[in-house]
């Protein structure tokens, strides 16, 4: 599963659990959960531990590799790799789901600031409700 790898950032230090957890992000169809990163990398036969996970994931959001996600109602942020291309989520209040959402609200949205001088390079938007398994 080593196959493609994401450019690596200048400045940081390759690490074979840093590069593990990169591969994964990077080989994941969905947003995964630290502990989800944690079994896969075991299952791959590297030996990692999931604090070490946590602080690498950390470091790569920091460094703009990946995104966090916070879900609603739940302990348990998700992470993916940041692919450089806007996406939202709807997380479902009951079983957790998390949806894509095609579009984004900010597109086409100004904000203004008190500090005319802020320059925005993202934002985050929380949606939340309920799936159509659990809207009834
Ligand atoms: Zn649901
Ligand atoms: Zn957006």
């Amino acid at each position: 599963m080593k196959d493609i790898q994401p450019d690596w950032p200048a400045g940081l230090k390759k690490t074979k659990q840093r590069e593990c957890v990169l591969a994964v992000l990077e080989h994941a169809r969905k947003p995964l959960s630290a502990m989800e990163i944690y079994s896969e990398i075991k299952r791959d036969g590297t030996s990692v531990w999931l604090s070490t996970v946590y602080r690498i994931l950390e470091l790569l959001v920091k460094r703009g590799m990946a995104v966090k996600i916070a879900v609603m109602n739940s302990e348990t942020a998700l992470y993916e790799l940041n692919r450089f291309q806007h996406k939202h989520y709807a997380v479902c209040m009951n079983c957790h789901k998390i949806i894509q959402m095609d579009n984004c609200p900010m597109e086409k949205f100004l904000p203004k600031f008190q500090d005319d001088d802020f320059q925005v390079i993202g934002h985050n938007l929380e949606i939340y409700g309920f799936c159509k398994d659990c809207a009834h």
